[in-house]
């Protein structure tokens, strides 16, 4: 047998692995050191008891003889995907039924997606971003370019003149650094991947956090969108549903990919669980005000946050339509994560992480409780101004 060598492509350390280890280092030298996680992207607060009801009347149903389920359809129950539909409709957005698909999580959705493509292809993923975009199309092996995101375009980057691509990732709003795209910087998007006859798939997870105008929540809200893009969302940040397991895919039937992506999952996948899916649905339908009370939750911590750097004039961006801010530590990320864990107890995420951009940033997120998120910005404020008393003494400057 022979292995896939593209596994040997793959860097050494996955980021959130990295901090992981590096916590427990902390740990075992200071056990009873009160930490504070501002790090890794999981939410915290329990889920809505309206999805705890729908998981209880579904396992009601599946234990009669009328209610019980078995496979499921691959492409997910009609409740959820009308439920879905619906739920797009709120902001004037038509998509047929025929055109969702029940994952199992974006995550998966998104990797697994990369199935329907031959190994020469060439990505263009924006630098920084989400990891797992550059993880599965290395493991895919494709050819990688990337768009720099940087402060000089308020970490959007924007389609490249001359270089062309076939796939094209956008996540918007954006993991880490919170940026979100408006209707016209996206319709460039769009209008590039027509031009290049390229795909482009659009990570969502985080459309539910969006409050800005002129912000854009769904990728079908731009005009051309229909003939290129994929679109890709959660339930995740939404309601909560990190450890239940429930996302989805809009796939346009304009594009041959609905009936590629229907066939490969036929193959791999026999459906999410049916009481995963009437968890789903209860919060798009009854429960979604108990999801636009979580967002805001956390989204009330963000703010927090950024009321805290706007006093203490640190340069930041997201926190309006994100649950992160991505903010300028001026230093090598990772000696600023490990001095912050060192003198404040706080656990960030180093922005070297997401990509070679993101070096000299930090990403902090408000998937905490309030308590714990102004403990934070308390300690920060001490750790901040002794920071800067020693910046230049300890570290070394970064190129500005
Ligand atoms: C959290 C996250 C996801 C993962 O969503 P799941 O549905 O839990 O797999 C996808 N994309 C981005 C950008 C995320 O931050």
């Amino acid at each position: 047998m022979k292995l896939n060598k593209n596994f040997n492509n793959l860097k050494e350390n996955y980021l959130f692995a990295e901090v992981a280890k590096r916590v427990d280092n902390y740990k075992e030298q200071f056990p009873s050191a009160d930490i504070i996680s501002l790090g890794i992207g999981d939410v915290t607060l329990p889920l809505s008891s309206k999805a705890i009801d729908a998981c209880k009347e579904a396992a009601t149903d599946m234990s009669t003889k009328a209610g019980f389920h078995g496979y499921g359809p691959y492409d997910g129950y009609p409740f959820l995907k009308n439920a879905i539909v619906d739920y797009y409709k709120l902001r004037g957005v038509e998509i047929h039924a025929d055109e969702v698909f029940v994952t199992d999580g974006a995550k998966n959705g998104i990797g697994n997606f990369l199935d329907l493509f031959d190994e020469d292809n060439t990505v263009l993923i924006p630098d920084p971003v989400y990891p797992a975009y550059v993880d599965a199309n290395v493991l895919s092996g494709h050819k990688i370019l990337y768009v720099d995101a940087t402060r000089e375009n308020g970490f959007l980057a924007m389609p490249p003149k001359r270089t062309k691509a076939d796939i094209i990732y956008i996540c918007s709003p954006n993991n880490p650094t919170g940026a979100a795209y408006n209707a016209e910087q996206l319709k460039a998007w769009v209008d590039y991947a027509l031009e290049n006859q390229a795909v482009i798939f659009y990570d969502a997870a985080y459309e539910a956090y969006i409050e800005g105008k002129g912000v854009v929540r769904s990728i079908y809200e731009i005009t051309g969108a229909r003939d290129c893009a994929v679109e890709f969302c959660s339930f995740s940040k939404m309601a909560g549903f990190t450890g239940v397991r429930c996302g989805w895919t809009v796939i346009p039937m304009s594009l041959p990919l609905n009936r590629m992506w229907l066939h490969r999952q036929a193959i791999k996948f026999n459906g999410t669980s049916y009481i995963v899916q009437r968890m789903a649905e209860r919060m798009l339908r009854g429960g979604y005000e108990d999801s636009k009370r979580m967002v805001a939750s956390y989204k009330n911590n963000a703010k927090i946050v950024m009321k805290k750097f706007d006093a203490l004039g640190i340069e930041y961006t997201g926190g309006v339509n994100a649950p992160y801010i991505w903010f300028y530590c001026g230093i090598d990320s990772w000696e600023f994560f490990d001095y912050l864990l060192k003198k404040a107890r706080i656990v960030c995420t180093p922005g070297c992480g997401f990509g070679k951009n993101g070096n000299g940033w930090v990403r902090l997120t408000s998937f905490n409780s309030m308590e714990r998120t102004e403990e934070a910005m308390r300690r920060f404020e001490t750790f901040w101004k002794e920071f800067l008393d020693v910046r230049d003494k300890l570290f070394a400057k970064l190129d500005k």
